[in-house]
């Protein structure tokens, strides 16, 4: 069993209960509504219908913060990666605070260039299965820096390159064959993965890329899993790193990055995370294997920058028991946050407005015809309504992004806050989109 969150209103600074008092002095509100910063989320559910997903600006720019504090003792750069929340209006947000980008498809370079086409200098390009086509769209922005997964993808950027005569920075991903004790779908640094390069076979890379003529060899990286809460993994991968980059030195490879990926995970349970804590301590693991190498760090985190800056609102359709077993079948569903569906992954729900102490133990799922299109399980909730609005919390990652057109629902609209603003920066998708591509 989960232990009850206090209460979401000690999630600073970006979501909070603030009491709807009647204006008579003292007395104890009788109702209690969510904001997201200084905007009452019913007013957004009101404005442009639900499921709907809403984002506090002030929480990705403290995220960004907190990083860059934590990292201040090296030369570095955040490249957020962008497919954890891609919209642009997300992106604009994390270009004006100074960040680069990770990015694994040239779709997601694109989106890059649009938000931001200053950021292209501060572009890394991750992933298994690169296209030469995406190659040519990321040599021609000028990216900082390639991260290769194979010979044969080596080659393949070579010849492109040199068709191009644009020289390409390259780091070799390494897979550093340690546990990140996370969800098997999400782990990514052990030998049976798809993901990067023995560290044995890298050195070869690193000797065929000094070969080719416009390949520039500069950097390492490894990037272990996502939602990472044990920090000793990342410090057992970045020892490896290290290791490898003194190797490599003495072989004549001039080394100035290493991309320490992302990963970081965020806290989804009941209890209140210590952010500041735990990006210390993560600093202090991936700093103290390079400290003294003299590098540029590049860091690729999504989950911890977003995740806890958004949440989906839903609204719910209808109550209903079958034999003794509650349902709260709400708004959203499977297709629009499809995370419970696919890791079994665990979201507070809260209600909107905060009237009753009633509790009831109920699961929350959606329209969709599928078994697993649920929210929650046997959760304990606040008795609500038909009719009454849920958040459903820690969405800002892997949520709208994952979204798809299941059943011919649309993709939700999302809401950017700032402050007391609030800026539509998704329109919801309409039927009519959905078919435009459609031949018949
Ligand atoms: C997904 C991914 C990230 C971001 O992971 P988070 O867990 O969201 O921080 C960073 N780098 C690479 C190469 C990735 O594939």
């Amino acid at each position: 069993m989960r232990r009850p969150r206090p209460s979401p209103a000690l999630r600073p600074p970006a979501f909070g209960y603030h009491g709807a008092t009647s204006g008579k002095g003292a007395a104890k509100p009788s109702r209690e509504d969510l904001y997201c910063e200084a905007v009452p989320l019913k007013i957004l559910a009101t404005r442009h219908g639900t499921p709907l997903y809403v984002y506090s600006a002030a929480m990705i720019r403290a995220r960004l913060n907190a990083f860059a504090h934590a990292f201040r003792s090296i030369p570095h750069t955040l490249c957020y990666s962008v497919k954890a929340n891609s919209t642009l209006g997300i992106l604009r947000l994390v270009a004006g605070e100074g960040a680069g980008f990770d990015v694994v498809s040239g779709g997601e370079l694109q989106r890059v260039l649009r938000a931001s086409p200053k950021a292209a200098d501060k572009v890394v390009f991750s992933g298994v299965g690169k296209t030469a086509a995406e190659m040519e769209l990321a040599l021609r922005s000028g990216i900082l820096l390639f991260n290769i997964e194979s010979a044969s993808e080596l080659y393949v950027l070579s010849a492109t390159a040199r068709r191009l005569k644009k020289p390409a920075a390259v780091a070799v991903r390494v897979n550093p064959d340690v546990s990140a004790k996370t969800h098997p779908y999400i782990s990514t640094g052990l030998h049976q993965h798809k993901f990067g390069v023995p560290i044995p076979e890298a050195r070869t890379l690193y000797a065929l890329a000094a070969k080719q003529p416009y390949l520039k060899v500069a950097g390492v990286s490894v990037h272990i899993g996502s939602q990472i809460t044990d920090v000793g993994s990342f410090q057992e991968a970045l020892e490896r790193v290290a290791d490898l980059v003194r190797v490599l030195r003495k072989q004549g490879h001039d080394i100035r990055y290493v991309d320490a990926g992302g990963g970081l995970g965020i806290s989804y349970e009941a209890t209140q995370e210590n952010f500041e804590k735990q990006i210390t301590a993560y600093a202090r693991a991936v700093l103290s294997p390079v400290r003294g190498l003299n590098l540029h760090l590049l860091l690729e985190p999504g989950r911890a920058i977003v995740g806890p800056a958004g949440v989906l609102l839903t609204r719910v359709l209808y109550r209903k028991t079958n034999n003794h077993k509650r349902f709260l079948i709400v708004d959203a569903a499977m297709n629009d946050l499809v995370r419970p569906s696919l890791y079994g992954a665990y979201h507070e729900i809260v209600p909107v407005s905060r009237a009753s102490r009633e509790t009831e133990v109920t699961d929350v799922v959606g329209p969709i015809c599928e078994t697993g299109d649920f929210f929650a399980r046997d959760r304990k909730l606040p008795l609500v309504s038909e009719g009454d609005l849920l958040a459903i919390l820690d969405v800002g990652a892997y949520g709208a992004v994952l979204g798809s057109n299941y059943n011919t629902r649309g993709r939700v609209a999302e809401v950017l806050v700032d402050g007391a603003k609030a800026g539509l920066i998704r329109r919801r998708e309409s039927v009519s989109d959905q078919l435009r591509l459609e031949i018949s």
